[in-house]
């Protein structure tokens, strides 16, 4: 039986993705494809949504993965939530009353780096918006001479009739375009300059992200008022998203930072002394002890070196080091000091061979040959041999 995976190929993760995975994902798609900056796409803005909502949700994620999106639909459990309303949630763009007398709130995302979150960083986000006119105070002329505009004779809208067919008309209704849906307008004598009558004017701003030490992936920070501004409305917020790039050393895991680092047999069996450089630029020095065993995929940690703690950047996580044993190549040791080696390594244990016994060749596996034929067995519900390829 083969699952669907629809909903996690629109958010482009995997069946496996944990709720982390499948946050990540849907904050990146839905900034992308948000209709202020990608208006053709708003039906894969709903689909993003629609795929989110469900695999954001164990319950209807579980359900999802037995019966596929049938099985969504049949519990009555898809499409709750518009995808404007999922998107406000996820951002925090405020209750439903609160919008419709503020301007709309703006979400930027904002490529940071380990080490700015680390260190702590001021950004410059430089973007246009809407500022009421200086000019006219945003009134958008001389002061009381808006007249009724004579075009839709003040009601902002036109109606244009269309012959379809014999016999047929149609009318359109539209936004008269010499007032703009006002209704009123100022003749162009009276009509400000500077905003051409429209109230506002696009200006470049700057505004300053400060980057705390410890800051998040997916953390917002929130410049109240700094939205579009229009006549009569109050503004909305700039809101900024921090989107972490991956670090090619460590990955963070809340105040933790991980790495993995290779050891060579001889360090893991007699000792090392290694160093690692921090995201501030330090570099510390980690020792094993001779006689310290470390296996392959040990952890250890260094106290104190992961990541600075949000709000109070003087205490930190911890470093846990992942270490990666690298055993010798094939023949690496020439026969005739083998058995030297092994007088120094812990006994083997011997084997009781009898006759009953049947002697076998042990071969080379191919991983993926290997899977699949596990994966067949299963599907076809009978034993299947894995086969041995030999070289
Ligand atoms: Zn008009
Ligand atoms: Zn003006």
């Amino acid at each position: 039986m083969v699952h669907e995976t629809g909903f996690y190929d629109l958010l482009g993760v995997s069946p496996k993705a944990s709720a982390d995975e499948i946050k990540k994902a849907y904050r990146k798609l839905a900034l992308k494809y948000h209709p202020d900056k990608n208006p053709s796409e708003g039906e894969r803005f709903k689909l993003i949504s629609q795929a989110y909502e469900v695999l954001s949700d164990p319950k209807k994620r579980d359900l999802y993965d037995q019966g596929g999106e049938q099985a969504i639909k049949e519990g009555g459990m898809g499409g709750g939530t518009s995808p404007m309303d999922m998107f406000n949630m996820f951002f925090g763009g405020g209750g439903r009353m609160q919008r419709e007398r503020r301007g709309k709130n703006v979400v930027h995302q904002l490529s940071v780096t380990l080490e700015e979150m680390y260190n702590g960083s001021t950004r410059k986000l430089g973007l246009q918006k809407s500022v009421i006119c200086e000019k006219c105070d945003g009134y958008g002329g001389k002061k009381g001479t808006l007249e009724k505009c004579t075009n839709c004779k003040g009601r902002g809208v036109q109606i244009k009739v269309q012959q379809i067919g014999p016999g047929m008309i149609q009318q359109i209704q539209s936004m008269c375009p010499d007032c703009q849906g006002q209704g009123e307008r100022f003749n162009s004598k009276d009509r400000c300059k500077n905003c051409n009558g429209h109230k506002v004017e696009r200006k470049k701003k700057i505004l300053e992200v400060h980057i705390e030490k410890g800051m998040k992936d997916g953390q917002k920070i929130t410049f109240h008022g700094e939205g579009d501004q229009e006549p009569g409305l109050e503004p909305g917020d700039v809101i900024t998203v921090l989107d972490q790039k991956d670090h090619p050393v460590f990955q963070r895991q809340d105040e933790n930072l991980i790495m993995k680092m290779e050891l060579k047999l001889a360090e893991a069996l007699c000792g090392f002394k290694k160093t690692v450089q921090t995201l501030d630029d330090r570099t510390l020095i980690i020792s094993s002890q001779p006689g310290e065993v470390i296996k392959h995929n040990d952890m250890k940690c260094v106290q104190n070196e992961g990541m600075p703690i949000y709000k109070d950047p003087y205490e930190r996580g911890q470093l846990i080091i992942q270490f990666q044993v690298e055993f010798p190549e094939k023949q690496w040791l020439p026969e005739h000091l083998m058995f030297q080696l092994e007088r120094l390594l812990p006994p083997r244990e011997d084997v009781m061979i009898t006759d009953e016994m049947e002697e076998v060749d042990l071969c080379e596996v191919d991983s993926q040959s290997q899977q699949k034929n596990y994966a067949e067995a299963y599907e076809e519900d009978e034993p299947s041999r894995v086969q041995c390829q030999t070289q």
